[in-house]
C-alpha cells in the first residue's frame, strides 16, 4: 500500500519535471549488505525513480569516499544519498554521514537531522526503521497515546531515533518511554509491563512469551540469521522475538522476516520522494 502511494507521489514529481533519485554507495562486498543494497535499488525502481548504487572496492580510503559524497552532493539529479554501512576499518562512519548534505541524508542518521527530531522539527528527515515502526503502529490503529512504550535497544540508527519519536508531544506518539540495553537489570520487569514492546538487540529470539505482557503490541527489529539444518542453506532469519511462544500472548506482533524490514525500505522512498519534494523548492 505505501508502495502504490509512493508510486503515486513519484509519478507526480516526475510530471513537475523531477524524477526522484537514490544513490545507495556500498563499500566492499559485505553479502549481506549487497542484498540490503540490491532490495533498495529494486524497490526505487519500481516506485519509478531513478535509482543508481555507486560499488566501491573494499580498499577505498575515506578521501577517496568523501570526494563521491561531495560528488552526489553537488548533483542535482541525485535527492536522496545513502552510505551502506557497515563500512571497512579504515573509513569511520561518523565523518562519512557527517559530510552527506542534511537535505539528501535520507537515512536520517545526520546530527542535523537527528537533532531536528529530538526537538520535535518536522522539517528533518528521520532514521527509516524508527519511522517505519511508527508507520506500522498508525496503519494499525495501535494507540500510542498514554501507552507505556518499552525499547530495548539504544543504537543511533534504531533504539535512540525510537525513543525520540514515541516520547513527542503529537499524536501517533505520547508514549512513555522505557529504552532497556545490555546493562539493564531485570529486563523482564521492564518487558512485562510493556502495552507496546519494541525490540532492536540482535539477540535471536532473546524475547520469549513469558516475557510479554497478555496483549501486548511487540514489534520485532531484530534480523538474525541463525544455524538451520532443516534449511537448505544451512541457515534461517529470525528476529530477536521468539515467535511461536509471543504470538500466543501478543495482540499483534510483527513477523521476521516480513513486518519491518519491507516498512524499513518504503520509508526510505518515502524520504527520498519529499527530499526531491523540497528540491522544487
Ligand atoms: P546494535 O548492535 O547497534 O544495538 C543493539 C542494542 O541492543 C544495544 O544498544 C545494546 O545495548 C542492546 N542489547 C544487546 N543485547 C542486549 C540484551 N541482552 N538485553 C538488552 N539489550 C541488549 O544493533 P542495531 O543496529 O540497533 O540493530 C538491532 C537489530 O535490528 C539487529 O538484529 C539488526 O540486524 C536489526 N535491524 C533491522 C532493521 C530492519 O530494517 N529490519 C534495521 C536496522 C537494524
Amino acid at each position: 500500500m505505501i508502495h502504490a502511494e509512493v508510486a503515486r507521489d513519484v509519478a507526480d514529481l516526475t510530471t513537475r519535471g523531477v524524477v526522484p533519485g537514490l544513490t545507495v554507495v556500498l563499500v566492499g562486498d559485505d553479502a549481506a549488505s549487497a542484498t540490503y543494497v540490491s532490495g533498495k535499488e529494486k524497490a526505487s525502481r519500481s516506485a519509478g525513480m531513478s535509482g543508481a548504487t555507486i560499488r566501491l572496492p573494499a580498499t577505498t580510503s575515506q578521501a577517496a569516499l568523501l570526494a563521491v559524497v561531495e560528488q552526489l552532493n553537488a548533483d542535482s539529479t541525485v535527492h536522496g544519498i545513502l552510505v551502506q554501512m557497515p563500512l571497512p576499518s579504515q573509513i569511520d562512519p561518523d565523518t562519512v554521514i557527517r559530510h552527506i548534505h542534511p537535505r539528501k541524508d535520507v537515512d536520517g542518521f545526520h546530527p542535523i537531522n537527528v537533532g531536528k527530531l529530538l526537538i520535535g522539527h518536522t522539517d528533518g528527515f528521520v532514521s527509516c526503521t524508527p519511522a517505519g515502526v511508527i508507520e506500522l503502529l498508525v496503519r494499525s490503529g495501535v494507540q500510542t497515546r498514554g501507552a507505556e512504550a518499552v525499547i530495548i535497544g539504544r543504537s543511533n540508527i534504531v533504539g535512540k531515533p525510537m525513543a525520540a519519536l514515541l516520547m513527542q508531544g503529537r499524536s501517533h506518539a505520547d508514549a512513555t518511554v522505557t529504552v532497556c540495553h545490555s546493562r539493564t537489570r531485570d529486563l523482564s520487569a521492564h518487558t512485562r509491563r510493556a502495552d507496546i514492546l519494541i525490540v532492536a538487540a540482535g539477540r535471536a529470539e532473546m524475547i520469549t512469551g513469558d516475557m510479554i505482557k497478555p496483549g501486548a503490541v511487540v514489534i520485532d527489529v531484530g534480523m538474525n540469521r541463525v544455524p538451520d539444518a532443516t534449511r537448505a542453506q544451512g541457515t534461517r532469519l529470525c528476529g530477536d522475538v521468539h515467535f511461536a511462544s509471543a504470538v500466543k500472548v501478543a495482540s499483534r506482533i510483527t513477523p521476521v522476516p516480513g513486518g519491518v524490514g519491507p516498512m524499513t525500505i518504503a520509508m526510505l522512498l518515502k524520504n527520498t520522494v519529499r527530499a526531491a519534494e523540497r528540491s522544487l523548492h
